[in-house]
């Protein structure tokens, strides 16, 4: 099967068990794991912030930043399709009695005005005040989109001036990076708190940080104790993670030419399918509006055919590439969909 439902599906290669085999540890909920430690440390400064907390998963990251920048009551705002309000399963009001309110954009992408007009801070004892504002990037349901820089850098300097603060949800920050050039400490200064996934296309395991000052992470490392996510000789986990950051980094740039050249096939085939163009990363939505088939149909004509790929609405289909994917099966996926797409959008 060549499975591109998601880039959570890569499988640790030998050598970076090898490197989770010889990790040193300890328990880290007394601190006592260096390779844990050292790699809370490597990633906060990458991002040129203080500390860092290593999570079990993105969404604990995510929840736990959240928590630490709007309180009981308070509202945190972001895009329609963000995984914090889409795919975290109500967390930030079940875990933290946090409010949340969404902007729709085209590809999730980022204009700073959308948050700006949205937002409601300081709004008194009578209607929700806003306190945060969490960004995705790069976008996971838009596409695997980039956000602009300068839209981000924008809002930061809007938001502070009305004592807004700001999260980034950088599960795929890596994949961001290595096709726009903006390095790490750059998308790192805008944000107060900031998720990144190990687990994702940098093919470790299991493993997410959050990232922010030393205050915010103290209060977090207590939260995530109380959530249940203390842990003990993780430094094999850890060890996992030195190792994707290490070898991993650049190769997501191979990912992104594979989902392009799977976007081009599709588009041959459908052209409103997607726009070869919108694809940015790892990430290719294909919209199957106009067609008498459902993701779903699509879905299961492609398992049939030897291909995995998720149906995330009535007609959302999203494929992934990641370690896991090579020119292979590249070149399968591409003899194969665009008949699908063609035949699902025939006239009948
Ligand atoms: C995967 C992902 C996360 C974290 O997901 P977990 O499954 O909880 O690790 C967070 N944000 C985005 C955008 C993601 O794609």
């Amino acid at each position: 099967m060549i499975d591109l439902r998601s880039d959570t599906l890569t499988q640790p290669t030998e050598q970076m068990r090898e490197a989770m085999l010889h990790a040193p540890v300890g328990d880290d909920v007394y601190g006592d794991d260096p390779t844990v430690n050292s790699l809370e440390e490597r990633v906060a400064s990458m991002f040129g912030h203080e500390a860092a907390l290593f999570t079990p998963s993105g969404s604990m990251a995510n929840q736990l930043a959240i928590r630490e920048l709007v309180k009981p009551g308070e509202e945190l705002i972001t895009e329609s399709f963000a995984h914090i309000v889409r795919a975290e399963l109500g967390a930030g009001a079940a875990l933290s009695g946090i409010t949340t309110r969404t902007w729709p954009a085209t590809g999730g992408l980022l204009r700073w005005q959308d948050p700006i007009e949205l937002a409601r801070p300081d709004s008194g004892p009578y209607l929700v005040s806003t306190t945060a504002i969490a960004i995705e990037n790069t976008h996971n349901f838009g596409g695997g989109t980039i956000q602009p820089i300068e839209e981000i850098a924008q809002l930061r300097s809007e938001s502070l001036k009305l004592g807004m603060a700001m999260h980034l949800d950088g599960a795929r920050i890596w994949n961001a990076h290595v096709e726009s050039g903006v390095s790490f400490i750059e998308y790192g200064k805008h944000f107060d708190t900031i998720s990144v996934c190990l687990s994702k296309g940098l093919g470790a395991p299991v493993g997410s940080l959050m990232i922010a000052d030393k205050e915010k992470i103290a209060s977090a490392r207590v939260w995530r104790k109380r959530f249940g996510g203390g842990m003990r000789q993780i430094g094999i986990l850890a060890a996992a993670g030195h190792f994707a950051l290490d070898n991993n980094i650049l190769q997501l740039k191979d990912d992104h030419v594979r989902a392009r050249s799977i976007a081009h096939a599709a588009h041959q085939a459908a052209s409103s399918t997607v726009n070869p163009n919108d694809v940015d990363t790892n990430i290719v939505v294909i919209d199957l509006a106009g067609s008498h088939k459902s993701a779903a149909e699509v879905s299961a004509e492609l398992k049939a055919a030897g291909i995995l790929a998720s149906a995330l609405g009535p007609k959302f289909l999203r494929l992934v590439t990641h370690l896991g994917i090579d020119d292979n099966d590249v070149a399968k996926v591409n003899a194969v969909l665009p008949e699908l797409l063609d035949s699902a959008f025939k006239l009948q």
